[in-house]
């Protein structure tokens, strides 16, 4: 608007100034050539008026016809016709002159200078006078008119001022719609341009999605708003898993394209007044105003499901999988830098653990001031024997008793209490500590068992090992040396990996397992269904049992879908000749359940939570699990099995 005024008053003010210098120009044009025209005239019609007074002027005195009169229009509105000679003197002549003009003897002394009798214009006080000169015929006298110029410049000045000012008004009329028109048309025109600039700062190029700058301002935006009105809020940070492979082998064109397709499914699953943005790479955020942990899970979910259909490109089928971290306001930040910190954070857990979507938790935050203590004292942890031991006891339905125990490490911290392994864990694996742990719990656990035998408590003990355990090619040899040294025979341990560990590097994987297979070793999947392992791989695999992962059993008397996929795991198991373990049993109901759909063993809290040695010794002689049953299990009642 502005720029507008601007634009119109320059014009406005050119154009006047234009006008002006055009109408002083004109008007000095004019008035020459009128005072010319007009001197001219004027000396043309004296010439015929002396003709005419030459006859009355040659006897003195002179004798007008009574009946003379000066009829020339123009004559009569001269000021001053007077007669007189060659040096000035006035000849009385009362029928023709006047002699009221108020400076007609300054005129007549002027004109007494001038001998030759013509035409012209002079100044006197101020005032422009036009004059004719002409002799009289026969005569030795003179007859002159002089009036004052503006008397006849007047209706010339006065036409031209009317014309100048339409011209004027015409031109200022003009100009301003003219001005109106361009100015609207430039305005149209940097509005455009201008919008084209803020979109493209605030938009991804590639998917027309907002970018991280846009983001941020929408998150601050929508964290104002909730916390006025005290809603929640949720953001997601989402990144595809192995995108990298789609590029390198499909090319950047193919890979551009997969990318706009995801952002195009991304918003397509949400809201309209959800923010979708693109944060550059194959890195997506989203931002779900009024969205609890409950709202955030179920638009995880339908986000997953959207991305979960594979993408054509290029007559194939791209599949692409994706993570999700989300972060809660207020609960994992009150600004948008933290939330998009904290989902970065849950992001990497979800992808670490194959998960698809994961809620922030502090403890998994590798910035947070706690796990970098945590960091800085593992090594210390390990050599200062501050890890101790907890046992799980693994129980057989059909025989009902205690088979078998887990042994699960925890980190007596001095200051911070009892570390779970879930939150240093991981710590061990990034640092590099993790081969130290894992001999560690061997040579423990290895101990424990021994101990315990030697005093007639036979229990198998199950040693989970990590990922990163695959990568050693010497850990069957290791074990073996382990073994021997403590004389245990190797079928009394169990040794559990993850389906996602043995997936990630499966060659690896199959030899150490193979070798730890021939020695005797028991071997099992742990957290089974959640690493989504090939079937053909699975029976290919010399393990033992498969154990079900706990996220299906904790709910699966309620939850018909969970009970009717540990049903399936169950006979899966069954049907390729290995043993099933359900872990996570917490209550009556999930065991009756379990019993019911023929399950080996089960381990959780309803029988045990992980105890340390002596507090599993006592539970094992005082409950109705234990080695020896002295106590009568509760009856089963009767439940309704899952179709
Ligand atoms: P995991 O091997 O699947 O161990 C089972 C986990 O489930 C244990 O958690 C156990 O306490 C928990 N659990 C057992 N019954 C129930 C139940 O009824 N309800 C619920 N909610 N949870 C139950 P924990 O001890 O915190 O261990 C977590 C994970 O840490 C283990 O999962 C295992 O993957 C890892 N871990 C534990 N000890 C070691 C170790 O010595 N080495 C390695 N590499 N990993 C270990
Ligand atoms: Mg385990
Ligand atoms: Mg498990």
């Amino acid at each position: 608007m502005q720029i507008r005024t601007r634009l119109l008053a320059s014009f406005v003010a050119i154009a006047l100034l234009v006008l002006t210098v055009f109408g002083i120009v004109a008007y000095r044009i004019a008035e020459d050539a009128a005072a010319r025209q007009e001197t001219l005239t004027l000396q043309r019609a004296l010439e015929n008026i002396a003709g005419y007074l030459a006859p009355y002027l040659q006897d003195k005195p002179y004798r007008f016809d009574p009946n003379f009169s000066l009829r020339l229009p123009y004559l009569q509105q001269a000021t001053l016709v007077v007669v007189h000679t060659a040096n000035g003197t006035l000849v009385n002549l009362p029928e023709i002159q006047r002699t009221d003009f108020p400076d007609r003897d300054k005129l007549l002394a002027t004109l007494a200078n001038d001998p030759l009798p013509r035409s012209g214009n002079m100044d006197i006080d101020s005032t422009r006078y036009n004059w004719a000169s002409v002799f009289i015929p026969t005569t030795n006298l003179r007859l002159t008119v002089v009036h004052p110029a503006i008397a006849a410049e007047f209706a010339i000045i006065k036409t031209l001022g009317m014309r100048l000012l339409v011209t004027g008004v015409v031109v200022i009329w003009i100009a301003i719609w003219g001005a109106l028109i361009i100015t609207a048309l430039l305005t149209k025109h940097l509005r455009n341009q201008n919008a084209r600039l803020i979109h493209q700062s605030l938009h991804d190029e590639l998917t027309d999605l907002p970018n991280r700058t846009l983001l941020y301002d929408r998150v601050e935006q929508a964290l104002h708003r909730a916390h006025r009105d005290g809603h929640p809020l949720t953001l997601f940070l989402m990144d595809l898993d192995r995108f990298k492979e789609v590029n390198d082998t499909l090319g950047h064109h193919f890979g551009d394209y997969v990318l706009q397709q995801v952002g195009k499914r991304i918003s397509a699953a949400l809201r309209e007044t959800d923010t979708v943005a693109r944060l550059g790479g194959d890195e997506f955020a989203v931002l779900i105003p009024d969205a609890d942990a409950d709202d955030a899970r179920n638009c995880a979910d339908k986000l997953l499901a959207a991305l979960d259909i594979a993408i054509p490109v290029n007559g194939m089928s791209i599949s692409i999988k994706t993570s999700i971290g989300i972060a809660l306001y207020p609960l994992h930040g009150n600004d948008a830098e933290t939330l998009l910190q904290h989902a970065d954070v849950a992001m990497y857990q979800a992808k670490r653990n194959n998960l698809g979507y994961s809620l922030y938790a502090q403890d998994q935050d590798p910035h947070s001031v706690r796990r970098l203590t945590l960091i800085g004292e593992l090594r210390d942890a390990i050599s200062k024997n501050q890890l101790v031991l907890h046992y799980q006891p693994k129980v057989h339905l059909r025989q009902q008793r205690t088979v078998g125990v887990e042994a699960l490490v925890r980190w007596q911290h001095p200051t911070l209490g009892l570390i779970q392994p879930d939150e240093f864990v991981p710590l061990t694996e990034q640092n590099g500590l993790i081969s130290s742990l894992t001999d560690w719990v061997l040579q423990e656990s290895i101990q424990q068992c021994c101990e315990w035998r030697s005093r007639g408590i036979n229990l198998r003990i199950a040693v989970n090992l990590s990922a990163h355990s695959l990568h050693n090619m010497a850990l069957p040899d290791h074990i073996a040396a382990r073994l021997h040294a403590a004389g245990m025979p190797a079928c009394h341990l169990d040794i559990e990996l993850t389906e996602s560990a043995m997936m990630s590097d499966l060659a690896n994987a199959m030899e150490i397992l193979e070798r730890l297979s021939s020695m005797g070793v028991r071997l099992a999947i742990d957290d089974f269904g959640t690493g989504m392992s090939s079937l053909s791989y699975l029976k290919r695999l010399p393990v033992n049992e498969l154990k079900i992962d706990k996220s299906f059993v904790i709910d699966m008397a309620e939850d018909e879908n969970n009970a009717v996929i540990v049903r399936s795991i169950i006979d899966l198991s069954h049907n390729i000749g290995r043993e099933v373990v359900a872990e996570g049993v917490q209550d009556r109901d999930a065991l009756q359940l379990l019993e019911m759909l023929g399950c080996d063993m089960a381990q959780g809290y309803f029988i045990s939570r992980p105890l340390n040695a002596t507090e599993l010794e006592h539970w094992l002689q005082t409950s109705p699990w234990g080695l020896r049953s002295h106590n009568p299990r509760p009856e089963i009642v009767s439940i309704k099995k899952p179709n």
